[in-house]
C-alpha cells in the first residue's frame, strides 16, 4: 500500500457522486481518509495545502470504488496454486495442464484443483477414466468452475467408499453409468462432500496467499469492498491473521452457510457468535448463506415446468419450502441478513414465501435480504421483491447469448425459458434495488466496467450486437453504475459510509481513464482503472497515472 500524504486533491475531472440526486462534479478533496470535499475546481482550492498531493485528471472520470455485492475471494487457492482449468476451452487442454501439474508435483498424495466446465461435457459430467489415465496413483478432486460439482478418478472413490450400492445423499447427486451403475466419476451438490475426507483441506497459509491475490485483483478492477458469498471456519481464520497483520486492504463483508440437514437453532446460534467476533470495519460477517436450489446445468435448479430435456423432472429444492420458512424466520428475527442462492423460478417462489412468512412473523425491519443469482423468475414474483423489500444481487456479465445459451439453456429450458433468462429491467423499473457482482472465480475476469457493458448491451463483448438476450431488459449506463457502486453498498449496510462520492463520507473511490459516459457502449468493457482509494489510500495506480507532490 501507497502511503498518500495527509491530503489528496483530485482535481479538473468528470465526478459522478452517485447521491441521491446523481448530481456531477469537478474535484475532490480527501483528508484523513474522508472525502472532505466536492465540487467545483474553484471550490478545491482553498482545500490545497503546500503538503497536499495533487492531481489534474484532465477530465477523466472519478466514481465511487465499485462494489461486488456477490463473489468468492476465499475460493481464489486454485489461482495461486493448484490446477486451475478456469478459461480453458477444450478437454485436451486440461488434460494437458493436468498432466503437467502432476508431473511438477510427483511428491503430492493428492491433487487438487478446479475451473472444469460443464459445457464440455454435455449430459453426463466428466468421467473418472480420463483423470484415471493422468492420475492412477493418488487421489485428485477437480471442482467445476461453479462449485456445484466434481469430477474425481478411481482412487478417490474407492478411498471414499463410494461405489455402484452407495446411495445419492439428500440434496446431491452420484452420477453413473446408465449401463453398469457404477459411479461415473462426477458428483454433484452435496454428493461433494462424500470425498471430503479423501482430500484435505487447504491449510489457512494457502487461503491467505489467495486472499492477498484477489485483493490485488480487486484493486486494479477498481473494487473496494467485496461480499464474501461463502465463508467457512478456515477462510474467516485467514480473513482475521490478515487482519491482525494489517493487511486487509479493502472492505469485506461476508455470508456463512446454513446446512438444510444440521439444527437450526445451533446454527443460528453459531452466526450470532461468528458476528459478535468479526468486527472489525474490513471484515464483519452479518450474513447466512443459504442454497435453494442448484444450478441448471446440473439439473438440479428447481423449476416451475419440467426440464426441457427429462419432461417429467422439475428439480428438488435443496431447503424443503416449510424447513426455509422456519429457517428464514429464525434468523430474520436474529438481524442476520439471509442471503439466498436462487436459480429456478420455483426456487425463487419458496424463497419470496419464505420472506414473507418471516415478515408476518416478525414485523417489518430494515433487513436487506439478498436474492442473487435471479436466473429464472415469473414476472408476477418480481414486485413481490419491491413489496418486501428484497435486495436483487445479479451478475450482469453472463447477459449474453454465448455457448451457455446455446449448449445449456437451450436443450435444458427450451427457447422460451432461454430467451427470458436474467431479468433485470423489470426489477429496476418494479422500484427494486439491484446490487450487480461477479460470482468470481465462476466469473473471471470480473472487472465491474464489463458488467456494466453486458448490462446495457446484454450481447457478447466485441461483436456487432446481433444476438441480444431479453433486448427489454437492457439497463441504463446511470443505473448500472449505481448497481455496482451506491446500490452494493447499501445491501451490505454500509450506504452511510461508502457507495457515493459526498462530504463526509470514506473515500474509497475509482478513477478511470476514459468517461464512461462519453464513448460508444461496445468499448466501455475496454476502460482501464488508473487510480483505486479505499478510504483514502492508494491500493492501486497505474503506471500511467501521475501525482503531483509525491
Ligand atoms: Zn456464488
Amino acid at each position: 500500500m501507497q502511503q498518500t500524504k495527509q491530503n489528496l486533491i483530485l482535481k479538473n475531472g468528470s465526478v459522478y457522486t452517485v447521491d441521491r440526486d446523481r448530481h456531477w462534479a469537478q474535484a475532490i478533496a480527501i483528508s484523513g481518509g474522508k472525502i472532505v470535499f466536492v465540487g467545483s475546481n474553484e471550490g478545491v482550492e482553498s482545500f490545497i495545502e503546500s503538503d497536499s498531493t495533487v492531481s489534474d485528471l484532465g477530465g477523466k472520470l472519478v466514481l465511487p470504488g465499485f462494489v461486488d455485492a456477490h463473489a468468492h475471494p476465499s475460493d481464489s487457492m486454485d489461482l495461486v496454486a493448484n490446477i486451475s482449468l478456469h478459461l480453458l476451452d477444450s478437454l485436451k487442454k486440461y488434460q494437458q495442464v493436468i498432466a503437467e501439474y502432476v508431473e511438477r508435483h510427483r511428491e503430492s498424495d493428492f491433487i487438487r484443483g478446479s475451473g472444469w466446465d460443464n459445457r464440455l461435457f454435455p449430459g453426463l459430467g466428466p468421467n473418472k477414466e480420463i483423470l484415471d489415465a493422468l492420475v492412477p496413483d493418488r487421489p485428485i478432486s477437480l471442482v467445476s468452475y461453479d462449485g456445484h460439482s466434481t469430477w474425481v478418478n478411481s482412487i478417490t472413490l474407492e478411498r471414499a467408499q463410494i461405489n455402484k450400492d452407495t446411495p445419492d445423499p439428500d440434496g446431491g447427486l452420484i452420477e453413473r453409468d446408465p449401463e453398469t451403475g457404477e459411479p461415473n466419476g462426477t458428483l454433484r451438490e452435496t454428493a461433494m462432500q462424500l470425498v471430503e475426507n479423501v482430500i484435505p483441506d487447504y491449510t489457512i497459509s494457502e487461503r491467505k496467499n489467495a486472499l492477498l491475490a484477489y485483493m490485488d485483483m480487486a484493486a486494479r478492477a477498481g473494487i473496494t469492498l467485496s461480499h464474501d458469498a461463502m465463508l467457512d471456519a478456515q477462510s474467516i481464520a485467514a480473513f482475521k491473521e490478515l487482519e491482525a497483520e494489517g493487511l486487509l486492504k479493502m472492505r469485506f463483508r461476508g455470508a456463512i452457510l446454513m446446512e438444510p440437514d444440521h439444527e437450526i437453532e445451533n446454527q443460528i446460534t453459531a452466526l450470532l457468535e461468528k458476528r459478535s467476533r468479526n468486527r472489525h470495519p474490513y471484515f464483519k460477517t452479518n450474513a447466512a448463506k443459504i442454497f435453494v436450489d442448484g444450478v441448471v446445468e446440473g439439473g438440479t435448479a428447481y423449476l416451475l415446468e419440467p426440464y426441457e430435456h427429462k419432461p417429467a423432472f422439475s428439480g428438488e429444492p435443496i431447503w424443503g419450502p416449510d424447513l426455509l420458512k422456519e429457517m428464514a424466520a429464525g434468523l430474520d428475527e436474529t438481524n442476520i441478513q439471509l442471503h439466498f442462492h436462487v436459480i429456478g423460478d420455483a426456487a425463487t417462489r419458496i424463497t419470496l414465501d419464505a420472506l414473507e412468512y418471516a415478515r408476518q412473523k416478525n414485523g417489518k425491519r430494515d433487513s436487506r435480504h439478498l436474492i442473487t443469482h435471479l436466473h429464472l423468475v415469473a414476472p408476477e414474483d418480481i414486485p413481490r421483491f419491491k413489496q418486501l423489500e428484497i435486495i436483487g444481487v445479479p451478475q450482469p456479465f453472463w447477459f449474453s447469448v454465448g455457448d451457455y445459451y446455446r449448449e445449456l439453456a437451450l436443450p435444458y429450458l427450451g427457447k422460451e425459458r432461454a430467451d427470458s433468462q436474467y431479468p433485470m429491467r423489470s426489477f429496476i423499473d418494479a422500484g427494486v434495488i439491484m446490487a450487480s457482482s461477479s460470482d468470481f472465480p465462476v466469473t473471471i475476469p470480473f472487472d465491474p466496467v464489463i458488467a456494466i457493458q453486458l448490462g446495457m448491451t446484454r450481447s457478447q463483448l466485441g461483436l456487432v450486437p446481433e444476438d441480444i438476450l431479453w433486448p427489454e431488459e437492457r439497463a441504463t449506463l446511470e443505473d448500472m453504475i449505481a448497481s455496482f457502486t451506491f446500490n452494493g453498498a447499501y445491501a451490505n449496510f454500509l450506504e452511510e459510509e461508502t457507495g457515493s462520492l459526498e462530504v463526509g463520507k470514506r473515500a474509497d473511490i475509482v478513477v478511470l481513464d476514459r468517461n464512461l459516459f462519453d464513448i460508444p457502449t461496445t468499448e466501455i468493457a475496454n476502460t482501464k482503472v488508473l487510480l483505486t482509494l479505499v478510504d483514502g489510500e492508494i491500493v492501486f495506480r497505474d503506471s500511467e497515472f501521475a501525482l503531483y507532490g509525491d
